[in-house]
């Protein structure tokens, strides 16, 4: 049976992009060599690096003076690793989800931070916009983070504010046309829309630079990635391969504006069919709604079906639908790699089910 895969992360890649990646495992660039056995420094490899680099600038329109760099941590060493380089005195904090709160209680470790906004009281089932009028002028930097993975809430535009800009992307990265020149930087962990697990990708204005006032162990300070390209010490080689292939991808597809434009329509067609389903309900406000993590679950008078739906969907070849334990009933995630075949997958099961009551 044919699986359509809608796991929050790690997540549904591309065919091509694990087919590829798997052949340079078994023989990278015909040197009878996997890559996993191949020195990062090797003549082949840096071509793997210097390529993504520019697809990265190239795809997001980064401006001159920016450094895109990759790093093993997960987007959860960003949460202290952003404050150690960049909170001088005071920064501003978007309170928007977990991982936005997660991001908040590192920074407080450099010094003060101020939410701004939160929409934590209605267990975050919006986006706190607004937020822009509350931020202090006086702060070294505001963090957002553009999309909350676990509850489905998004922002889909970058925010005008008079500081600069600090995001955590890591679930809709690649997803739509950015603004970097706002930000003075971006992260992302490799696992929701670009690659398998095991890098990040941040992307860093150069002259925010060494400005911290404290000293920074020589791996946390960014200086030491960006002046090494990446290659200061063993960067993860097989999730950065995999990310080339991705980001190829991407650009064979369209490049992120024709993201943006799929993105918006498996989106139309899911959202659409939660409306208009007797059985189902969203679980976030309009205008607040995720493109790449749509949240739902059954109406009030239908609670008990949860279970049944749950096994009726996967019977049909539904995987990771169900929602994230802090929200229950079901998240579909669509970033990058979800076709329109999978969403309708789905809405043929909801409409199915419905069809039994
Ligand atoms: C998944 C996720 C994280 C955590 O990523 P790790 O790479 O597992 O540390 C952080 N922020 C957001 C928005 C996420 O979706």
């Amino acid at each position: 049976m044919e699986k359509y895969n809608f796991n929050a992360g790690p997540s549904m890649l591309p065919r091509e992009v694990i087919e590829n990646t798997a052949k340079q495992i078994l023989d990278f660039n015909g040197s009878g060599l996997s890559l996993m056995e191949i020195s990062h420094r090797s003549k082949d490899f840096q071509p793997v690096v210097d390529e993504s680099v520019s697809l990265f600038k190239e795809l997001l329109q980064i401006p001159e003076g920016y450094s895109v760099i990759f790093l093993g941590g997960g987007a959860s060493l960003q949460f202290m690793q952003i404050p150690a380089n960049f909170l001088i005195k005071k920064a501003a904090y978007v309170n928007s989800g977990t991982w936005a709160k997660k991001a908040l209680k590192e920074a407080k470790m450099f010094g003060e931070v101020v939410e701004v906004a939160s929409s934590a009281d209605s267990n975050y089932t919006y986006y706190p916009f607004g937020f822009e009028a509350s931020v202090p002028e006086d702060v070294d930097y505001l963090h957002i983070t553009t999309n909350n993975t676990i509850y489905g809430t998004e922002i889909l535009k970058d925010p005008d504010v008079k500081v600069p800009m600090v995001a955590d992307m890591s679930s809709d990265i690649l997803s739509r046309p950015v603004d970097v020149s706002k930000y003075t930087a971006i992260y992302a962990g490799a696992q929701k829309n670009i690659a398998m697990a095991g890098v990040t990708v941040i992307i860093l204005k150069d002259d925010m630079l060494g400005k911290a006032p404290r000293e920074l162990a020589t791996m946390i300070d960014y200086r030491t990635h960006v002046e090494k390209g990446s290659m200061f010490n063993t960067p993860p080689v097989v999730p950065i391969y995999s990310m080339l292939e991705t980001l190829r991808w991407v650009k064979k597809n369209g490049g992120v504006e024709a993201a943006a434009q799929r993105a918006h329509q498996r989106a139309e067609l899911l959202y659409g069919e939660i409306d208009r389903n007797k059985l189902f309900r969203g679980t976030v406000a309009e205008d607040s709604r995720s493109l790449m993590n749509i949240c739902f679950v059954m109406n009030d008078e239908y609670k008990e079906l949860e279970k049944p739906f749950f096994d009726f969907a996967t019977e049909r070849g539904m995987v990771g639908i169900k929602g994230h334990r802090s929200v229950g009933g079901f998240r579909a995630s669509c970033y990058n790699a979800q076709t329109v075949e999978g969403v309708n997958a789905l809405i043929k099961s909801m409409r199915e089910f419905e069809a039994k009551y």
